[in-house]
């Protein structure tokens, strides 16, 4: 039965910010293509900002942590990207509430509440090219099971990202663009596929 702990969840931001430091400038190509060139640029610097936060301090329980990961989002990434993804994780910390271990139940509830989040926020729904395809998707493949699937998760972020190619945008300023969005991965998506299999690898690794 998965169960996440703090340290867990400190290990899974280390790995996330290893994985956006390594794609910045990928990142940055693929939000040249269809909005403004920055997303590589604002979700580094935001994770960076991340990791020296919480490698600073001490938490008991991991809504303290959540909380701190999505104040330092909100206010360092910046862009469209950085008010949805703080959002995510103020969610998720209000759903894991004095929280000091996550089972999976808990896990989906949080998942869940953080999607409510980004779409009240950002006012996508899924199919309209947002990062809101990948968190959707990954949480219908969720509530089919009653347990972690390391394997099938990251598997299930990696197809939804990628069908994200072929759809218009319909929100965000690749929207801008209509049908010549069309054949370019959408930025956030990409984003959201990274920190979701450093979360595969972090469960792979704790079995
Ligand atoms: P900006 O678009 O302000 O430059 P970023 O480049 O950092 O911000 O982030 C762009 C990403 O944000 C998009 O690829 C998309 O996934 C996501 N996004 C933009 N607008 C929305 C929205 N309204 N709802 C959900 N996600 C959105
Ligand atoms: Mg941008």
């Amino acid at each position: 039965m998965m169960k996440l702990d703090v340290a867990h969840i400190l290990d899974w931001m280390e790995k996330a910010n290893d994985k956006i430091q390594q794609n910045k400038t990928y990142l940055t190509s693929l939000d040249q293509a269809i909005g403004d060139g920055d997303h590589g640029i604002n979700m580094a610097r935001g994770f960076q900002e991340v990791i020296g936060k919480i490698s600073a301090s001490d938490y008991s329980n991991v809504s303290d942590l959540l909380k701190d990961i999505s104040m330092t989002l909100l206010s360092k990434v910046g862009g469209a990207s950085g008010p949805l993804y703080g959002t995510a994780f103020l969610k998720m910390s209000m759903a894991l509430k004095d929280s000091d271990s996550v089972d999976y139940p808990q896990f989906v509830h949080a998942m869940e509440e953080a999607l409510q989040g980004i779409k009240q926020r950002g006012k996508a729904e899924k199919g309209e090219k947002t990062l809101v395809d990948v968190w959707e998707t990954l949480l219908e493949q969720l509530k089919e099971q009653d347990d972690f699937d390391s394997v099938r998760f990251e598997e299930t972020a990696k197809l939804a990202m990628e069908s994200t190619k072929e759809l218009e945008a319909k929100k965000g300023r690749a929207a801008y663009l209509r049908e010549r969005s069309i054949g370019h991965l959408d930025p956030g998506s990409v984003s959201s596929y990274y920190i979701f299999s450093s979360l595969s690898d972090v469960v792979k690794e704790s079995v």
